[in-house]
């Protein structure tokens, strides 16, 4: 095996040219479609809002979806649109992002995690059933790396406990789990088009619900709290006043990001098709390797394959999961980390006096977790690089 580049190896990839972690596929299409944007200059929440919204409810065949600035902002609205608030308890993983805790504490509800499986790292069903208190008032599963959570138990807990289910489909866009689409197993899913996700708009995110309230009250809580269709106060039908009904938010989409969001998705299914491909070849080339990789999809369901993560097995290895990151950067591959343990994080040891030990197939997880390079934009050289990378990174005499 050649020398690695971090024991001055020649690497991988020259440094010119750095395999970017996430690098998202933007076509012909979409660029064309964001200048006539700028030309029509009808920038801001229009009629290419109005369309992506539209596309995306047939889509996930849901009464409902409107768009909002990020996923970020979609988890949040989802609670505040429910009710949930200060006093309240939400249960969710804490193999997440940050983002999935902080909607929680921004409604003014308290976060309680529950430990997730080592093996699809999602949040596990009896784990939540014991967190539950007279307090709980919903659910926040997340979809881990494009996985549904088993979601017939969680729904039966959600149901035999009078709870919300608000989905944090982040990664999530195109499962699927017994016969049902993510996003549409609770009352919110919750939709992120950010640049390293399966479909992009750059910032951007999408709540779904089939329930006519919660779809109103997000739309007016999403637009400063301004009475319904306030976005067409300056358009060609003149100038409409509006009532301020809520102490709302500004997280309103943009045309120029909805303008790139309806082309990406009408490649939705292509690029997830693209990306299986490449999540299998990763499996077929690692089998050898000392690592984990990632279970099959189970029966009956469909994997978003938005992360690849293969596991570092570091006893097997003798190096931290930190030398393969160094090793590979060296190789000039882009990695990504999903995720430290979100509980470990100063702000909520702080705050909610989460420890080390808390939750331990967390943190398990936490100290081996590595994601490769997935996405549309990869070419056929691209995945060769990631594989013969990993593969000098974890080899072993
Ligand atoms: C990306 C992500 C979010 C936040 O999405 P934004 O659109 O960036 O706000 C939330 N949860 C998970 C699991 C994510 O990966």
């Amino acid at each position: 095996m050649e020398k690695l580049a971090i024991e001055g190896g020649k690497p991988v990839r020259t440094k010119e040219d750095f395999l970017v972690f996430g690098a998202p596929l933007i076509e012909e299409p979409e660029i064309e479609e964001v200048v006539g944007c700028m030309r029509r200059r009808w920038i801001g929440t229009g009629p290419k809002v109005r369309q992506f919204e539209e596309d995306f409810a047939v889509y996930k065949g849901v009464k409902h979806s409107v768009a909002l600035n990020s996923c970020t902002a979609a988890l949040h609205l989802a609670m505040v649109a429910s009710g949930i608030g200060p006093g309240d308890e939400v249960i969710t993983t804490p193999m997440t992002f940050c983002s999935t805790i902080n909607a929680i504490i921004h409604c003014g509800a308290t976060p309680v995690l529950a430990d997730c499986d080592r093996e699809t790292m999602n949040i596990l069903p009896e784990e939540i059933e014991k967190k539950i208190t007279g307090r709980t008032k919903a659910i926040l599963p997340v979809h881990f790396a494009g996985r549904c959570c088993k979601m017939d138990s969680i729904i039966k807990i959600a149901r035999a406990y009078d709870l919300t289910v608000v989905e944090d489909c982040a990664h999530a866009i195109e499962s699927e789990y017994h016969g049902q689409k993510a996003g549409l197993f609770g009352d919110i899913g919750c939709f992120s088009f950010y640049a390293t996700k399966n479909i992009v708009t750059g910032e951007g995110g999408m709540v779904i619900t089939n329930d006519d309230r919660i779809a109103g009250r997000i739309k007016v809580l999403g637009l400063h709290g301004m009475s319904k269709d306030a976005w067409k106060r300056f358009s060609d039908e003149g100038y409409k006043h509006y009532q301020v009904i809520h102490a709302g938010y500004k997280y309103n989409m943009m045309d120029i990001q909805a303008a790139m969001g309806i082309h990406q998705l009408k490649r939705v299914d292509k690029y997830w098709l693209y990306r299986q491909k490449i999540w299998k070849k990763y499996k077929e080339e690692f089998n050898d390797l000392p690592c984990i990789t990632p279970l099959d999809p189970e029966p009956d369901t469909k994997h978003a394959y938005h992360l690849y993560i293969p596991l570092i097995d570091i006893g097997k290895l003798g190096k931290t999961r930190d030398w393969v990151l160094d090793a590979l950067t060296a190789e000039n591959i882009g990695v990504g980390v999903h995720y430290l343990p979100v509980h470990l994080h100063p702000f909520y040891r702080k705050t909610y006096g989460w420890k080390e030990g808390d939750f331990p197939n967390t943190e398990w997880i936490g100290k081996r977790t590595l994601s490769l390079p997935l996405s549309a934009a990869l070419n056929d050289r691209d995945v060769e690089d990631v594989i013969s990378a990993f593969r000098k990174a974890l080899f072993i005499a």
